[in-house]
């Protein structure tokens, strides 16, 4: 059972600071939002764990950071510009407008996605399914047509065809353009990756569902190079290693599903893809593609740049294009998991049986905003000490110091903005050095010296 509803979480996550309305004080722009001082540290501490586990400590894999403005070629070459386009469709009545296969995919509470369906296919099935249209309920569509999804622009000062550049719509071609530099300038043999994080834009047709589909967002990819042939070895590898990522950062396992592409829905150049989901309220949705790509975009480059981009292979002496596997997830789609995963409000009944609710999300440490709160008992007393003691906490990880109120509500502040670790400071503090560390998920209090806290809740920050 989701302990929230979308609506219940966007208005909470705007009341703690988390995620704004974007332009909200000119009315807003459709499926804009802005991340405020809690949210910034959430995707920032998200984008981290992601870089830490598939980069940094990852001796296969290194990093790029690539421009978002690319050569016009190479959207041509991945074939973006040619074909990345979904089935557009009207409704002739109320003129709402959708795309063809998430009608389905909704209509379906995500157990048939439309991916691979043509467009004689998705229109059949809308009429065979009675899948009328959500706004107005009548059932008739205008035919389905495409609608590239690609953002256009113009660089420079003149507005020509010649001038027209395009934002990028995936992370990933950044990192294939640069394949021979990143090999030549690290040495790699093949297996080897590429991680990268990003802002990309697509012109969506249907955005929604809050941060779930948004035009401008984050993606974490990887393309992960390897000899041809071991390739389903290396796609078996990643989609372990997806998953275990994720429930490693505290998403609600039983809330997650794998769904393996049917060899219909494939991408013709594609060998297998997996769909890691997870279960939002409105349905399963797609969290992380995890697709072998066999050789398709490095020999597409080549033909299209001209320049080689195969790989001398030391063992056998022979040259060939590298095969792809690319685990890819978007910051946003991963950061709405972490919030669905980590809320929850919990009844407690006090001695004299009195039932109280409070509001705790339960985020991982290593994700939380802040990992420590710093809260003297009684400001008048204990508040120059406790300054003293958040400075210190604030030099090893990210604290917040807070006076006012008192300290009941302090703490309810912090369990629901997710602090794992709450540190009272008292007169113990000011007679010996001692601090209460309050722990936000079972309520209970130790007593440490300063740096025995410190220390505690730096070995609780590893994942
Ligand atoms: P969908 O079918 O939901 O449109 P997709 O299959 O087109 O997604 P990919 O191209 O595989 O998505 O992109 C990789 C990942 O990037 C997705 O799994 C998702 O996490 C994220 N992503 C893609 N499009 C969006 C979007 N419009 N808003 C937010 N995240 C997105």
């Amino acid at each position: 059972m989701q302990k929230i509803t979308l609506e219940e979480l966007v208005s909470f996550l705007k009341e703690q600071g988390f995620v704004f309305p974007g332009s909200e004080i000119y009315g807003g722009l459709a499926n804009a939002w802005d991340y405020g001082p809690l949210g910034v540290e959430l995707k920032n501490n998200i984008k981290q764990a992601w870089w830490k586990k598939f980069v940094k400590q990852n001796k296969l894999n290194v990093g790029l950071d690539a421009a978002i403005l690319m050569n016009k070629e190479v959207w041509v070459a991945s074939g973006h510009i040619g074909s990345f386009s979904d089935p557009l469709v009207d409704c002739k009545k109320c003129h709402s407008r959708f795309r063809a296969d998430k009608l389905i995919e909704d209509f379906t509470h995500g157990e048939i996605t439309g991916d691979g369906m043509s467009n004689e296919e998705l229109t059949q099935y809308l009429k065979d399914n009675n899948v009328v249209c959500p706004v107005c309920g009548a059932l008739d569509y205008t035919d389905i047509r495409k609608f590239n999804l690609m953002f256009k622009t113009f660089q420079g000062v003149v507005e020509d065809a010649k001038n027209e550049v395009y934002l990028r719509p995936e992370t990933a071609q950044g990192i294939f353009v640069n394949f021979k530099n990143i090999q030549r300038t690290t040495r790699r043999k093949l297996p080897f990756g590429v991680g990268q994080i990003g802002k990309s834009f697509r012109n969506e047709i249907t955005p929604g569902n809050f941060i779930f589909r948004t035009r401008e967002f984050e993606q974490m990819e990887l393309e992960f190079f390897c000899v041809p042939g071991t390739e389903m070895d290396w796609f078996k590898h990643w989609r372990k290693y997806c998953w275990d990522f994720l429930v490693s950062i505290g998403v609600d396992e039983s809330k997650l599903r794998y769904r393996d592409h049917e060899a219909k829905e494939l991408s013709f150049y594609s060998n297998a893809t997996t769909d890691i989901e997870f279960e939002f309220p409105w349905g399963f949705g797609e969290l992380w593609g995890i697709a072998s790509r066999t050789s398709y975009d490095l020999t597409q480059h080549q033909e299209h740049s001209g320049k080689d981009l195969t790989y001398l292979d030391p063992e056998t002496n022979t040259r060939y294009i590298p095969y792809v596997v690319e685990p890819s997830v978007g910051v946003e789609r991963m950061l709405l998991t972490v919030l669905f995963s980590a809320y929850d409000v919990e009844k407690n009944t006090s001695e004299d049986g009195k039932v109280s609710e409070r509001t705790v999300l339960r985020l991982s440490p290593a994700l939380a905003p802040y990992k420590a709160a710093v809260l003297p008992l009684i400001k008048k007393s204990h508040g120059e000490k406790a300054e003293e003691i958040f400075d210190e906490f604030n030099r090893h990880f990210s604290t917040v110091y807070d006076e006012t109120a008192n300290i009941g509500k302090r703490y309810r502040r912090q369990d629901a903005i997710g602090t794992p670790y709450c540190i009272c400071v008292d007169d113990n503090t000011i007679a010996n050095g001692t601090v209460t560390v309050r722990d936000r998920d079972t309520m209970e209090q130790q007593t440490l010296s300063v740096e025995d806290a410190i220390k505690f809740i730096e070995s609780k920050l590893e994942f």
